[in-house]
């Protein structure tokens, strides 16, 4: 199915695009390799042209004529050169058409000059107008209007000539004219046919191009969109801590590497002491901001291995791999000295601010998780019915220590 913009934006006569900032842009886009390719066109049209003495000799034979021929050979074979190796440089398409134009028309006025030059080949000459014609038209890269203006200077400029110079009856100059039209008319309509073609086909490119721009941005923006997603569901948004379900992800990968390194683990169940008095004294979002200063105070006293979620309301969950009970217990007494220590006072007079924690260990054994979680939350258990601001330890971490 055919867009809009490859559908009927362009001149018909022309094959250019309406709008000519479009226009302009293509020509840009392509005007590298137009003038790779009309530099390379030149010279082979300077060589055929130069070549062509070899013929004005077996034409004219040695004198004037001849030497006159190779003048003017010489020189537009000269110009042409310099012209490509110009067009090469700088022939910018888009700005500077008038140089691609030029060698056209030095070309044309070459061939026009060999009538008076050479009259008695007019009927080979008629051909190789025909042929150069073709030429201008598919050979040497050109926009079609200045193709046409050069081509119908040649056309009329050598059938003028033809009729002043080689004095050939009117027959003979309409048979001429007749062949240099059907030329001109089928380089014309195969030229527009490619201006046309190469323009829809770069319409369809530049389609394509900001179709798979609009796609790559669509796909950036649902990826930053997953991420954030992510984000949320990891994050709990009050403490910034883990999620629960994130920390049960990261926790259990922590445990099994423990168990395939054969090295110790241990976890924490952290639970504020009587926060629903807070809650009640103090007001909802004071009791917010005493769960973020405890998650805070938690995050900064362990180490960078070690994870901590936000396991439900006032619970905090801590994994710790490579740490013997033991040593989670020392851990877990210094949260606890930090979190009694927090200055609240101000906030919260006359309450005391305490956790009370629980602790299960699993080592060299095939524990897994959720039965470490339940280990701990007994010993939070204990710990809330032995008075609570303690740290205890799970019964079978107390058996093995
Ligand atoms: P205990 O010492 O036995 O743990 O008593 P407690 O009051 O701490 O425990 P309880 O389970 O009775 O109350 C927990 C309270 O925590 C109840 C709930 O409203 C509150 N809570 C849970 N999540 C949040 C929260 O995100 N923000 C605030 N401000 N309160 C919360
Ligand atoms: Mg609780
Ligand atoms: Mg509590």
């Amino acid at each position: 199915m055919s867009s809009p913009i490859t559908r009927g934006r362009l001149n018909r006569l022309t094959g250019q695009f309406h709008e000519p900032g479009r226009e302009a842009m293509y020509r840009r886009d392509i005007a590298p390799r137009v003038r790779r390719e009309s530099c390379l066109a030149l010279c082979v049209a300077a060589l055929v042209f130069g070549m062509f003495a070899i013929s004005d000799y077996h034409y004219v034979g040695m004198g004037t004529p001849l030497t006159l021929l190779l003048a003017m050979r010489l020189l537009v074979v000269a110009s042409c050169l310099v012209l490509a190796l110009m067009i090469g440089r700088w022939g910018d398409y888009s700005r500077k058409a008038w140089l691609h134009a030029l060698p056209l028309w030095i070309l044309a006025t070459g061939i026009i000059l060999i009538v008076p030059l050479r009259p008695e080949s007019l009927s080979t000459q008629v051909t190789a107008v025909a042929m150069a014609t073709m030429a201008f038209y598919l050979l040497i890269p050109n926009l079609l209007p200045i193709v046409a203006l050069a081509s119908l200077y040649l056309s009329l400029g050598f059938l003028a000539s033809a009729v002043m110079v080689a004095d050939i009856p009117a027959v003979v100059a309409l048979r001429i004219a007749l062949l240099l039209v059907m030329a001109n008319a089928v380089g014309f309509f195969a030229l527009l046919r490619l201006e046309k073609l190469q323009r829809k086909q770069y319409a369809l490119l530049q389609e394509e191009r900001s179709q798979n721009q609009q796609m790559a941005e669509e796909i950036a923006h649902r990826k930053s969109l997953e991420a954030q997603l992510r984000r949320v569901a990891e994050r709990d948004v009050l403490t910034g801590l883990d999620s629960r379900v994130h920390f049960m992800t990261r926790a259990q990968d922590l445990l099994q590497r423990s168990q395939f390194d054969k090295s110790p683990f241990s976890l924490m169940m952290i639970d504020v002491d009587h926060f629903k008095a807070i809650n009640d004294t103090w007001g909802h979002s004071q009791g917010d901001r005493v769960l973020a200063t405890i998650a805070d105070t938690c995050k900064r006293s362990l180490r960078p291995q070690d994870v901590i979620g936000r396991f439900g309301g006032e619970e905090f969950i801590v994994a710790l791999p490579d740490t013997h009970l033991e040593d989670a217990r020392m851990v877990a007494e210094r949260l606890q000295r930090k979190v009694a220590e927090l200055p609240v006072r101000e906030d919260m007079p006359d309450h005391r601010l305490t956790v009370t924690i629980g602790i299960a260990g699993g080592h060299e054994e095939a524990t897994d998780l959720p039965s470490l979680i339940q280990s701990a939350d007994q010993a939070l258990y204990a710990g809330k019915h032995g008075g609570r601001n303690r740290v205890v330890m799970s019964d079978e971490g107390r058996a093995k220590a």
